[in-house]
């Protein structure tokens, strides 16, 4: 796996969850379709009276999701910023051209008018695949994208006592000194850190 296919299975996908904050600290999200996708990058169209253009301009933080029919979750991170005016509308002419469906909502010349294209070009994609055994979840980036860590880690105050072990779900924790998990298979459920004796597991982020 790696970020160009994830962006293609996103693309497979079609519809997409996307999630801002709004000026409260609320989260809001809605569905989107009218994406257009590059090898490392997403641009997509909105109009430009929609609380949420108001909130990618005042905030810009976005998470977008997306779940195909095999189980995978595919979440980008980032921050949208708005195509340079000079693009504009080569890009709302690109993803109409791909999304024939949307000339109905803004026929002729209005989608110059109300629409607006925003970009993410850095971005952290997390993929978790549910539907393999064990589990399997890697990150990415695109661009100057940055990995954040979640989950669990064991520390050198490891006794090795094998406690964890046998309270893994996914058994992806492995002896040694101290015991490690292999963090590709982790679901991030927190037993570990609740059955450890000595509070040798430790929370990532
Ligand atoms: S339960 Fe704690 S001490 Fe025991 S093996 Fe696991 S991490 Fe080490
Ligand atoms: S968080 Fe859950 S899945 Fe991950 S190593 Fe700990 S017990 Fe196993």
């Amino acid at each position: 796996m790696d970020a160009q296919t994830c962006l293609k299975k996103l693309e497979y996908v079609g519809v997409l969850a996307f999630a801002t904050v709004d000026e409260n600290g609320a989260p809001q999200i809605r569905n989107i379709s009218a994406i257009h996708y590059e090898p490392e990058a997403m641009y997509f169209f909105t109009a430009k009276g929609k609380a949420f253009c108001k909130e990618l301009m005042t905030d810009g933080r976005v998470q977008v999701l997306g779940y195909t029919k095999y189980k995978e979750m595919i979440r980008l991170s980032a921050k949208a910023v708005p195509s340079p005016e000079t693009e504009q509308r080569t890009r709302i002419d690109t993803i109409f051209e791909e999304q024939p469906y949307l000339a109905n909502v803004y026929p002729d010349d209005t989608r110059y008018l109300a629409g607006i294209v925003f970009e993410i070009t850095d971005a952290e994609i997390e993929y978790f695949n549910l539907g393999v055994n064990p589990i399997f979840r890697e990150k990415y980036i695109i661009g100057n994208g940055q990995i954040t860590f979640k989950g669990y880690t064991i520390t050198d105050a490891c006794i090795g006592c094998g406690k964890c072990v046998k309270d893994c779900p996914q058994r992806c924790i492995v002896s040694g000194k101290p015991y490690q998990i292999q963090q590709e298979h982790c679901l991030h459920c927190g037993n570990c850190y609740a059955v450890c004796p000595v509070h040798a597991v430790e929370k990532r982020g």
